[in-house]
C-alpha cells in the first residue's frame, strides 16, 4: 500500500542551512556545465556531430551542455524501437509501471537541489522557481503513479443476469512528447510519465532551449529500472523532427506544450491519416493565455496588489498561467496600481544564481526581442509606469514593465507576450470587468480579489478559464489540487495533474462474457 499523495513541500530559503545547501548545489552543477548528451534510442547512446547547444540566459557566454541532434533518420528509429518496446511494455503489471515513477521520484528527491540548480542555470529560474519547478516535477511521478494504480482496477458497469460485464483501460501506443522550457523539468517529467506509466511508450523531443534537464531525466528513469525503448530522446529541430514525429503513421498520441501556433500546426497535421495508419491520432495541448486578474470594488487592497504582482512577473511572466492583465474597478483602480508600482520598484532583478533575485532573465535573444517590441506597443497604447528597459549585453534582462489605462482591444490587452509585462485596464463595475476578463480568444487561468460572495458566485459561472482562483494569483497550479489546462485556444483543457488526465492517454475498453 502506498501512502496518500501529499504535494511536495517547498523548500524555505529563509533558513540558513537551505541556502547553504543550495549554494552547494550551485557549485556543484558548475562542474557539469558544458558536458555533451547524446540522443537515446532503444538505450543506446548516439552522438551526432551537429549539436543543440543549451546557454545560460543569464550568462550567454557559459554553454549548460550540447546536445546531440537528431534527424529524421534518428526519429524515424525513435518510433520503432518506441513501437516495438510498446508490445511488451503495455503488458506490464501497471503497479510495477508506477513503482518506476516512485523510485525515479525518490532518485530525484534525493538530488533535489542539484536539479533545481541545474534549472537556474538553464532557464534563469531564480531559487524558488526552480524549487517549486523541481517539486512539481516529484509530484507528478507520485501523482501519476498513484492514479495509475487506482485506474488498473477499471470503472464499475453493470452486468445483466448471465453476463459478466468489465469496463478497462489499456495503453494506447507510441506517444511523441513534445514539452515547453518554461516549466522544464515539470511539465517535460509530467507529460512524459503520464504516457509511460499508462503502458504507451515516448518519443520525447525536449525543447530545444532547455535539453539539458530532459538528458538527465531520461537517464533518472533508467536508473529506476525504465526498460529501453520505452523513452527515446530526441532531440531536434521542430521543422525537421518535430513534423516527421506528428506525422509518422506509427505515432497514436502527441502531447504538446506550448505556443498556440505550433499546437495549431500539431492538431491540424495530426488529423490528417496517413499512408498505414490504422488508427486516429490523439492531441493533448496546453498552449497559450492572456490571463486575468479581477480586482472588485470591495476587496482588500494589499493582497490586490500582491496578487496582480506575484501573477504577472513569477519567472519574468513566462507562464501561460501568468497574469499579464490587470482588470480593476475604477474606485479602487489607483490605489491597486499605485501599491503594484511600489512592490515592483522594491524587488531586485539579476543573476537568478543570488538568493536575493526576485526575477532573472528571460529566456533567450528571440523572447527578448519579442518583449522589448511589445513593451514599444505598449508605450503606444498605454502610460508605462514602471519599467520598460532591457539590457541584453549579457543575458536577455527586462525589467518588470507595468503599463496603465489601456483599452480592453488593445494588443497588449489581447496577445500573449509570455514576459514580464502587465497591462491594466479599468472598469466601472464588476459586469464590465467580467466581460474584459471573457474578451479573449484563450481561457486559460484567471483570478478575481473580491469580499463580495454573489460576485464569486457570479464569476464562478460566468469567467470562462479553466483554472480560476479567488482572493490570490492566477498562477502556481499544484499537481493533484489544481489540475491544470485551459478552454478555448489554451488547449484541449486536458488538466495535468488532474484525476482525468491519465486517461487521455488510455483506451477503454468493455469486456462482456456469457456465464
Ligand atoms: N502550471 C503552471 C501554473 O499554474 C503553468 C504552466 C505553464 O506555464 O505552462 O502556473
Amino acid at each position: 500500500m502506498t501512502t496518500p499523495y501529499k504535494h511536495e513541500p517547498f523548500t524555505d530559503f529563509t533558513r540558513e542551512e537551505n541556502r547553504t545547501a543550495f549554494e552547494e548545489a550551485l557549485a556543484n552543477v558548475n562542474q557539469i556545465m558544458g558536458k555533451e548528451y547524446p540522443l537515446v534510442i532503444n538505450g543506446e547512446r548516439i552522438s551526432t556531430e551537429d549539436k543543440i547547444i543549451s546557454y545560460n540566459p543569464a550568462n550567454k557566454e557559459e554553454v549548460v551542455g550540447k546536445v546531440s541532434k537528431a534527424k529524421k533518420e534518428h526519429a524515424s528509429m525513435a518510433v520503432e524501437a518506441a513501437a516495438e518496446a510498446f508490445k511488451e511494455w503495455r503488458y506490464w503489471n501497471p503497479e510495477e509501471r508506477a513503482n518506476i515513477l516512485f523510485r525515479a521520484a525518490a532518485i530525484v528527491r534525493r538530488k533535489k537541489h542539484e536539479f533545481s540548480a541545474l534549472l537556474v542555470k538553464e532557464a534563469g529560474k531564480p531559487w524558488n522557481e526552480a524549487d517549486a519547478d523541481t517539486a512539481e516535477a516529484i509530484d507528478f511521478m507520485e501523482y501519476y503513479a498513484r492514479q495509475m494504480i487506482e485506474l488498473a482496477k477499471g470503472k464499475p458497469v453493470n452486468s445483466r443476469e448471465g453476463e459478466i460485464n468489465k469496463y478497462i483501460y489499456t495503453s494506447t501506443g507510441v506517444t511523441v512528447v513534445i514539452p515547453p522550457w518554461n516549466f522544464l523539468f515539470a511539465i517535460m517529467a509530467g507529460t512524459t510519465v503520464a504516457p509511460i506509466v499508462s503502458g504507451n511508450t515516448v518519443v520525447l523531443k525536449p525543447a530545444s532551449a532547455t535539453p539539458v534537464i530532459a538528458a538527465l531525466f531520461v537517464e533518472v528513469l533508467e536508473e529506476a529500472g525504465l526498460p529501453k525503448g520505452v523513452v527515446n530522446f530526441v532531440p531536434g529541430s521542430g521543422a525537421e523532427v518535430g513534423d516527421y514525429l506528428v506525422d509518422h503513421p506509427k505515432t497514436s498520441i502527441i502531447t504538446f506544450t506550448g505556443s498556440r501556433e505550433v499546437g495549431i500546426r500539431i492538431f491540424e497535421r495530426a488529423a490528417k491519416v496517413q499512408p498505414g495508419q490504422t488508427h486516429l491520432k490523439r492531441v493533448i495541448a496546453e498552449m497559450g493565455g492572456k490571463d486575468t486578474v479581477v480586482v472588485d470594488k470591495d476587496c482588500d487592497i494589499e493582497l490586490a496588489a500582491q496578487s496582480i504582482f506575484a501573477s504577472a512577473f513569477g519567472f519574468s511572466g513566462q507562464k501561460c498561467s501568468a497574469g499579464s492583465r490587470a482588470v480593476v474597478h475604477a474606485d479602487v483602480y489607483d490605489q491597486v496600481l499605485q501599491r503594484v508600482v511600489e512592490i515592483t520598484e522594491q524587488k531586485i532583478v539579476g543573476n537568478p544564481e543570488n538568493a536575493d533575485t526576485y526575477m532573472g532573465p528571460v529566456i533567450d535573444q528571440g523572447s527578448y526581442d519579442k518583449i522589448m517590441d511589445y513593451i514599444r506597443i505598449g508605450s503606444e497604447e498605454g502610460r508605462l509606469m514602471t519599467g520598460g528597459k532591457g539590457d541584453d549585453s549579457k543575458g536577455y534582462f527586462i525589467e518588470p514593465t507595468i503599463f496603465a489605462d489601456l483599452d480592453p482591444n488593445a494588443r497588449i490587452m489581447q496577445e500573449e507576450i509570455f514576459g514580464p509585462v502587465v497591462a491594466f485596464a479599468k472598469a466601472a463595475n464588476f459586469d464590465e470587468a467580467l466581460e474584459i476578463a471573457n474578451n479573449t480568444e484563450y481561457g486559460l487561468t484567471g483570478a478575481v480579489i473580491t469580499r463580495n460572495r454573489q460576485h464569486i458566485e457570479r464569476a464562478k459561472q460566468e469567467f470562462h478559464v479553466g483554472n480560476l482562483y479567488f482572493n490570490r494569483n492566477c498562477t502556481g497550479a499544484i499537481v493533484g489540487y489544481h489540475p491544470f489546462g485551459g478552454f478555448k485556444m489554451s488547449g484541449t483543457d486536458s488538466k495535468a495533474g488532474g484525476p482525468d488526465y491519465l486517461a487521455l492517454h488510455m483506451q477503454a475498453k468493455t469486456i462482456s462474457e456469457m456465464l
